[in-house]
């Protein structure tokens, strides 16, 4: 199963009477462990396609199948359970929870999957370590730097170890030093897991940095390169 199937997947949003079109039929393929980087225009639909492939919303025509899951079929509970089972979000100002631990930020998402709090937060470690935190595990994140809050990020996304990535902007708050070492700790985890790497930047070096690239324009993919259409 791949990752990700969307099969000519449209979707309108309806302002007021006027059907304004955000994607127009879009058809693509994210195979397991791929790296792919969605680039484009502001308007061509980028954040509407990571809307739903966090299974955030479902398209108005096509089919969306995420990690073998039609989310047409899927009752809200069950799109909420895909969220947390399958998809792992990083987004470009971190959203951690202030006052709370580097440590406690990362276990909460395990708390839907029958752990006790010993185990969520024996994995948070873990996951904490393979990010290079392990020192930081008890600070908050405002006692850490940009760079340590995107890769308190990382871990919490990936401690579910999901089937897709998907990074809106990673290092969109950061410099480009630090940016570049987390696109480089990015890359190890998508290297080591079956986690499928799908980033939004508007960062053309960052962007180089994938294997596939997905140009969109006018909600539409304007080119495919690097991987199989
Ligand atoms: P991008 O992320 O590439 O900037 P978007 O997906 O945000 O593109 O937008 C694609 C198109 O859909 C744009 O024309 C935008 O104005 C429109 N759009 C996006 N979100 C909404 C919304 N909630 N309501 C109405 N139109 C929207
Ligand atoms: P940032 O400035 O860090 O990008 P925002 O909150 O402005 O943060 O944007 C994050 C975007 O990601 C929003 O459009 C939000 O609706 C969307 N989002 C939040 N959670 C998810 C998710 N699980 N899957 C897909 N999109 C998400």
């Amino acid at each position: 199963t791949p990752a990700v199937a969307a099969v000519n997947i449209e979707r309108t949003y309806d302002l007021g009477g006027v059907t304004v079109p955000a994607l127009r039929g879009v058809s693509f393929t994210v195979e397991r462990a791929a790296y792919v980087a969605i680039v484009g225009p502001s308007g061509s639909g980028k954040s509407t396609l990571m809307h739903l492939l966090g299974g955030l919303d479902r398209p108005t025509a096509g089919t969306l199948r995420i990690d073998g899951r039609d989310v047409a079929a899927l009752t809200p509970a069950e799109l909420a359970q895909l969220r947390n089972e399958t998809i792992g979000f990083v987004f470009q100002s971190f959203h951690l929870l202030a006052r709370t631990t580097a440590l406690d930020n990362v276990a909460l998402p395990l708390v839907y999957r029958g752990l006790n709090a010993r185990e969520r937060r024996a994995r948070a470690r873990e996951m904490l370590a393979r990010v290079g935190l392990e020192h930081r595990v008890d600070h908050r994140p405002n006692q850490l730097s940009g760079g340590e809050q995107q890769r308190v990020a990382i871990a919490r996304a990936l401690v579910t170890e999901p089937t897709v990535l998907l990074a809106d902007e990673p290092t969109g708050n950061l410099d480009t030093t630090t940016g570049l070492a987390v696109m480089e700790l990015l890359e190890r985890l998508n290297a080591e897991s079956s986690a499928a790497l799908v980033l939004v930047t508007h960062d053309r070096e960052v962007a180089a940095r994938a294997k596939r690239r997905i140009h969109m324009r006018d909600g539409v993919i304007e080119a495919d390169e690097g991987g199989a259409a």
